[in-house]
């Protein structure tokens, strides 16, 4: 079920958690194509993240693969309520695209993400696309299989 929709003008200082990730992001108004089970912002971050790569997608064999891991990763992370089965799709793509072992896999969201759209973006001026989308992945699959993230496969370790 979408979310009500906010009663008042959105405050420009306001702060909109996406339903799907959690990230928390400036609202970008209604005016952009959503994601159903993301918030607009949250779906205009990832089609900003990705616009570059979309378009090297069709003349550029890695491009298009990372493109389509992207959208496996962010359909996986925004469950759309009324198709499930994208879902159970999506994570299939991922560990198939991983070389994961199909395991079990928690029947609802994990209560919390390693890594969203939000951090891909913060990190997108320093490491490869490319990169930062795998890693995504592994710890989104990671997170619904409740397996422990590889540390070997973890980038830029602030700890
Ligand atoms: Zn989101």
């Amino acid at each position: 079920m979408p979310p009500p929709p906010l009663p008042d003008a959105p405050d420009p200082d306001a702060t909109e958690v996406c339903p799907g990730c959690g990230a928390v992001l400036a609202p970008v108004g209604d005016d952009v194509d959503t994601h159903p089970g993301a918030s607009p912002s949250c779906a205009r971050l990832f089609e900003v993240t990705l616009r570059g790569l979309r378009e090297e997608a069709a003349t550029d064999l890695p491009s298009a693969a990372t493109t389509r891991l992207a959208d496996a990763v962010y359909d996986a992370q925004h469950p759309d309520p009324g198709r499930p089965e994208q879902v159970s799709a999506a994570l299939d793509r991922l560990a198939a695209d991983l070389g994961a072992r199909p395991g079990g896999r928690r029947t609802q969201p994990p209560p919390g993400w390693t890594t969203t759209i939000a951090d891909v973006a913060a990190d997108l001026d320093v490491i490869d696309l490319g990169v930062l989308v795998d890693s995504w992945a592994r710890a989104v699959l990671g997170d619904w299989t409740g397996a422990a993230a590889d540390p070997a496969t973890r980038y830029g370790s602030h700890r």
